[in-house]
Order: structure tokens, then C-alpha cells, then sequence
């Protein structure tokens, strides 16, 4: 499957509008770590599996002002996010050439073992999503859900926020989580902003929890869980558990089927004549 993948990332790379294909390779320590290859001569770099977990589609907005044409190998999952970058007009969908990697019934490795990765437990591939180019049938691996057990829903909401307070003080505001994200692409982030300065280089716990609900509600509707937030984290915070108690409000109140799956836009991003809240522009 290598080899087809290579073959494909040549022929693109020799057309004369190619800018760069982005895939992953192996690093000198062995880990797999994003690749721009930029001549065909070094197509030899690309690998595909079970360790690709970064989601490439997070770098296509940085090649918003480019001429040419980025090609991108993309999983399931990442398409999912890829669809949402051009219903948000991030990324012309003129402008790249999407090349689709199946995952085996086996998905993405866990952390240790053979095992599945937590993130591919209950994978949706999205339907009818326009390829330039497959490795093989883009299908839904069948993977076993994923457990509803929520090990914060019976708890009183003071011993939620005790869990929430001992998790955000494990932050060390690195905003790996931020810049990692496919979804964090506004170009002025409110996090960054010095006029007016909302949260501090050394931030204190009531900083990180303004940054962590912001971060969170950012991205309500627009999350694809796909775990590389909480991967980047060097601090262990179980940002999961947010993103997924977020999505799961988003998709019981608005019955959506989860975000980038469908052609249906995000439920948050969309408006509606009859909606029944007031507020929103419905009934007077
Ligand atoms: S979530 Fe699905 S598409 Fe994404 S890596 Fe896992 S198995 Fe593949
Ligand atoms: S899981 Fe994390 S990195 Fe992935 S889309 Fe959601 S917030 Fe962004
Ligand atoms: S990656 Fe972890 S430590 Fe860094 S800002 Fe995000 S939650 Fe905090």
C-alpha cells in the first residue's frame, strides 16, 4: 500500500501546479512524524500505518495564500475535519488533492501493545466524501463502539468541579492542544491577543480554566474527537472527557450524526427560519 501511495504522490508532485504533498514519514527515532515532500525524487519518505496519528489536515490553512495545488493523504477521521476546513472556507477545495488512506479493522495503535487506539473505538468514515484518489475502499473499519461509560456523570457538580480543578492545575499552558488542533485556525487567536491581554503567560488556575472553556466551546460542533489535543498534552489532561461531553450535548439536542460525517453543516453553524428559539431569528 506504500508503494501505491508513493506512485500516487509522484504523479502529482510532477504536475507543474503540485506545491507539496503532505504524508508522513519515519523519523530518525522511529516515531512517525508529518512530511512535505516537495520533489518527486522524494516520494520514498511516505509511510502509511497503524502509528500516522497526527491529523494533517490541521496544516492546509497555513498554505491558504499559496498559488499551487497541496496534495494530502488523509484517514477517515481526518476527512471528516478536511470537510469541515472547506464548509468554513479554510481550504479551497480546488486547491488540494485528497488522497485516501483506509485503516484496517485494527485502526490506529493504542499507546502500548498491539491494541486499538482509544480514538477508533466507534470510527464513522464520512459519507460521500469526494476523493482525488483511494489506496482502497474508503469504508468504516468495523471497530467496536465505543463505551458510553462516563466516569463523570454521576458525580454532584462540586465533585465534577473538584475533578475539573485537578486536571486543569495539571496544565502547564504549553497551547500544544491549541496549536494542534485542525479546528484552531482563527488567525487572531483571542489567546494571543496583547490588546487587550485576556490570560497571562504564567496563568494562574482561573486563567486555565477561562483558556480550557474557551478552547472548549471554540470548538463545540466542530470537534471530530479525534484525540490530538490530548495526545499533544504533556501534562495528561483529559481534555477528551470535555470535547466528548460537549459533542455528545451537541448531538442529543440538535440529533446531529456526527460532525463532518454528513454533508449537513454543523448544527451550530447553520440558521434556520423555523427554529423554535426566538433568539435565533425564529418565532417572534
Ligand atoms: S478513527 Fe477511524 S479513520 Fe480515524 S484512524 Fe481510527 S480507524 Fe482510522
Ligand atoms: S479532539 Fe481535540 S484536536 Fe481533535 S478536533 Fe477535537 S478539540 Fe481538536
Ligand atoms: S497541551 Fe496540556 S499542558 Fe499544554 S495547554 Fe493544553 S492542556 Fe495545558
Amino acid at each position: 500500500m506504500e508503494d501505491e501511495l508513493r506512485n500516487i504522490a509522484k504523479v502529482f508532485l510532477e504536475r507543474p501546479d503540485a506545491e507539496c504533498f503532505i504524508g508522513y514519514e519515519t523519523s530518525p527515532d522511529g516515531s512517525i512524524r508529518p512530511v512535505f515532500i516537495r520533489s518527486p525524487g522524494e516520494v520514498d519518505r511516505l509511510v502509511w500505518n497503524r502509528e500516522c496519528f497526527t491529523n494533517l489536515a490541521a496544516y492546509l490553512p497555513n498554505f491558504r495564500e499559496k498559488e499551487g495545488i497541496v496534495g494530502i493523504a488523509v484517514k477517515g477521521c481526518d476527512a471528516r475535519s478536511l470537510r469541515e476546513l472547506i464548509r468554513s472556507r479554510q481550504v479551497d477545495r480546488s486547491k488540494v488533492y485528497i488522497v485516501g488512506l483506509p485503516c484496517t479493522d485494527k485502526g490506529l495503535r493504542a499507546d502500548e501493545g498491539d491494541g486499538i487506539a482509544e480514538r477508533c473505538f466507534g470510527c464513522v468514515f464520512p459519507e460521500n466524501f469526494e476523493y482525488d484518489a483511494v489506496l482502497g475502499p474508503m469504508e468504516t473499519p468495523g471497530l467496536p463502539p465505543r463505551s458510553e461509560d462516563d466516569m463523570l456523570s454521576g458525580l454532584l457538580s462540586e465533585e465534577r468541579f473538584a475533578f475539573w480543578e485537578k486536571e486543569i492545575e495539571k496544565c502547564i499552558s504549553c497551547d500544544a492542544c491549541r496549536k494542534i488542533c485542525y479546528g484552531c485556525f482563527c488567525p487572531e487567536c483571542i489567546f494571543e491577543s496583547r490588546q487587550p491581554r485576556w490570560v497571562t503567560n504564567r496563568r494562574s488556575l482561573a486563567e486555565k480554566f477561562f483558556f480550557h472553556s474557551v478552547r472548549a466551546f471554540h470548538l463545540v460542533g466542530r470537534c471530530i474527537e479525534c484525540g490530538e489535543c490530548e495526545r499533544a498534552c504533556p501534562a495528561g489532561v483529559r481534555l477528551m472527557l470535555l470535547n466528548r461531553q460537549l459533542q455528545n450535548d451537541i448531538e442529543n439536542l440538535f440529533g446531529c450524526k456526527g460532525i463532518g460525517v454528513t454533508e449537513e453543516p454543523p448544527p451550530l453553524l447553520t440558521f434556520s427560519k423555523d427554529d423554535p428559539d426566538p433568539f435565533s431569528g425564529g418565532h417572534e
